[in-house]
């Protein structure tokens, strides 16, 4: 649906990034990555989560021997992220990294790059420059009066230089900013820069559910332009969730295949006849951890619920004491209310087991009737204009007058 910007292709192991590949999601460690147990444990429940590539710190030799140590039992490639310290870049090149992630601003000795982008060039590593904002090289902050978008990127072109001093070229990009206003600008002009591929990110984002809104913004508003080629969400939060959201944005936007639930829910109203927001939340965490790849519904109403829902596989609405429960906008079946969840549940099951066709055809005799006789009855006792707006535009009007 999105046109997206052609870019170099560079791979993280078997990971291809840029290029036309499909959009990866990253996520880090949290662990001290010397602790190799505990980072396996998270690197598995990243990849489990969505996550394509992950990032763990190695910023200590313990560090180092312990990537040596995940590497080979890891599921995921693995990023090495380098701050300072260029030599431990180097251990970890021998601990068998499959990228790097430099900080331009915290390392900025040319022969230390240099030295670095050789080795990685000899190996046939990858390398992210991943520029800043908050760490921006002084010198470059002051010639552009502080970390503008200008300036981030003059922070990755400069890297770049020292890169082609030695030759090498596998490389991808950010820039990231905790502005979000910055960060899109910051991309938009690398993006007109360049054409190697960049990783989105906005940094710092911060704890759920501002850093989800800030990352959602920011990300989105580039891929939507095309521009982004791996993304990663900062989140103060337990890590799989940075790759459960990245991952959702993907899906949400179209650039990846559905791989889990996706519940939609009305956002209820007066016509609602049951608690649409427990009903959903109760449907979300007992599909969610099934991993069915469905668009399911919960909807307050069977007056417009089926109707508004009809794109999604499954739904159920709410309506005098029932659930009627619908596949691709038809009612199947009709339930006890107190059972909405359950049928739910089991008639997922069943589309994933037999296939939408399948259970259209399985459908109750009578559902579609009994469902008709609620709406009407709903109707009937509601009105149509269950809100009383024009009861209300009238009173207005009134006063107007
Ligand atoms: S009309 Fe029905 S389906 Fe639509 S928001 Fe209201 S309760 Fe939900």
């Amino acid at each position: 649906m999105f046109e997206r910007r052609r870019t170099r292709q560079i791979y993280v192991r078997d990971v291809a990034v840029g290029g036309g590949a499909p959009i990866s999601v990253q996520s880090m460690t949290t662990t001290k990555t010397a602790d190799v147990e505990g980072t396996l444990a998270q690197i598995y429940a990243l990849a489990a989560a969505g996550a394509d590539i992950v990032r763990c710190t190695c910023n200590e030799e313990e560090a180092a021997e312990g990537l040596a140590q995940i590497i080979p039992r890891s599921p995921v490639p693995i990023v090495a992220d380098i701050h300072f310290q260029y030599r431990l870049a180097l251990a970890a090149i021998e601990a068998g990294v499959d990228a790097l992630r430099l900080n331009p601003g915290n390392i900025r000795k040319p022969d230390q790059i240099k030295a670095v982008a050789h080795e990685a060039k000899d190996r046939g590593l990858p390398i992210r420059i991943g520029v800043n904002a908050g760490s921006l090289d002084p010198d470059i902050a002051k010639r552009h009066g502080g970390a503008t978008p200008e300036a981030l990127v003059a922070s990755a072109q400069r890297e770049l230089a020292y890169f082609d001093e030695v030759g090498f070229e596998d490389v991808k990009i950010s820039v990231k900013s905790s502005n979000v206003p910055v960060m899109i600008d910051a991309y938009r002009l690398l993006s007109e820069t360049v054409d190697f591929p960049l990783h989105l990110g906005v940094t710092e984002a911060g704890p759920l559910p501002n850093g989800l809104i800030k990352s959602t913004v920011g990300i989105g508003t580039l891929l939507a332009e095309g521009i982004g080629d791996t993304i990663r969400f900062s989140l103060t939060a337990d890590p799989v969730e940075e790759a459960r959201a990245g991952r959702q944005l993907l899906e949400t936007l179209g650039l990846r295949e559905r791989k889990g639930l996706d519940l939609i829910a009305c956002p209820s109203c007066g016509r609602a006849e049951v608690d649409v927001i427990k009903v959903a939340n109760d449907a979300q965490a007992a599909l969610a951890d099934r991993n069915i790849p469905l668009q399911v519904a919960v909807m307050g109403c069977v007056v417009n619920g089926p109707g508004e829902a009809r794109e999604a596989d499954l739904g159920i609405a709410a309506g005098r004491g029932k659930g009627h429960l619908f596949v691709k906008g038809k009612v199947v079946r009709v339930v006890p209310e107190a059972e909405m969840v359950d049928a739910l549940l089991r008639e997922a099951e069943l589309i994933m087991a037999e296939g939408i066709e399948a259970r259209l055809a399985a459908a109750d005799e009578g559902a579609e009737a009994e469902a008709e006789r609620a709406r009407d009855e709903l109707l009937q006792i509601q009105g149509t204009d269950v809100n009383h707006a024009s009861e209300k535009i009238e009173k207005i009007r009134e006063i107007a007058e």
